[in-house]
């Protein structure tokens, strides 16, 4: 085995098959921005085999400050070309596919079904409902993740298990909520969000215990508490159903 895995391997819960299991793998990551950016980093140098990249949006100087994915010479360049440039300089081991669209309703299924894992490193309400409701449809396993100003989240959903629709209900009304436009968020934060994110996906790929489902982990970097809230199935759901 490439020695660049070795620490890996070490890992007692990792070891020369938990590392073949990645290698084997494919992860899609929906968004390559704040969280998209450690996600794809530490899956791209774990070794997971494939990753599947999608983000219409191209690199905006403000992003420079969190998507540390990004360089300043990328700016006005597609985020998933900077991102697959990145990722295949650190390993090129692993093969990196990219989507330069939205997603939507019409490509969701088509992309999801592709892949072992998916993780949602969205910013918009509308994208992580989808995903949700995707990744619930087809019974695969999904990290939510969210991260504003100070403060971030993470769960991971296995089919069985409560989903974002679960603790979250439906939709929130345009503007409801403030966005990082209005409210900011700090990179590091976003950092750890999609730092817990990359490890419960190397969790799930390499069988281990203890993933983040029926718990909604919830940050607060502002006094560095974290705290995990149980959260149940709950029955009217769209998972129960499945
Ligand atoms: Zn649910």
């Amino acid at each position: 085995m490439d020695r660049r895995y070795e620490r890996n391997i070490l890992v007692e819960a990792i070891g020369d098959e938990g590392q073949q299991k990645l290698l084997q793998s494919k992860i899609l990551v929906i968004g390559a921005g704040g969280l998209g950016s450690p996600v794809l980093y530490y899956l791209a140098s774990a070794g997971v085999g494939t990753l599947g990249i999608i983000d219409h949006d191209v690199v905006d100087i403000t992003n420079l400050q969190r998507q540390v994915l990004h360089r300043t010479a990328d700016v006005g360049r597609h985020k998933a070309e900077s991102a697959r440039e990145k990722l295949e300089a650190l390993n090129p081991d692993i093969k990196v596919n990219i989507y330069k669209e939205k997603f939507t309703l019409s490509n969701a299924s088509e992309l999801v079904q592709d892949y072992d894992f998916v993780i949602d490193c969205c910013d918009n309400y509308e994208t992580k409902f989808l995903i949700n409701d995707v990744c619930v449809g087809l019974g695969k396993a999904y990290s939510h993740g969210a991260a504003l100003a100070m403060r971030g989240e993470v769960m991971t959903y296995t089919s069985g298990n409560a989903c974002y629709r679960c603790i979250f209900g439906s939709e929130p009304n345009d503007g409801a909520l403030p966005s990082s436009k209005q409210i900011g968020i700090v990179g590091a934060i976003a950092g750890t969000i999609g730092s817990i994110q990359a490890a419960e996906a190397i969790k799930y790929i390499t069988g281990m215990e203890g993933l983040l489902t029926n718990r909604l982990l919830v940050f607060d970097g502002k006094i560095m508490s974290f705290q995990t809230l149980s959260v149940r199935q709950n029955s009217g759901c769209v998972c129960s159903k499945q």
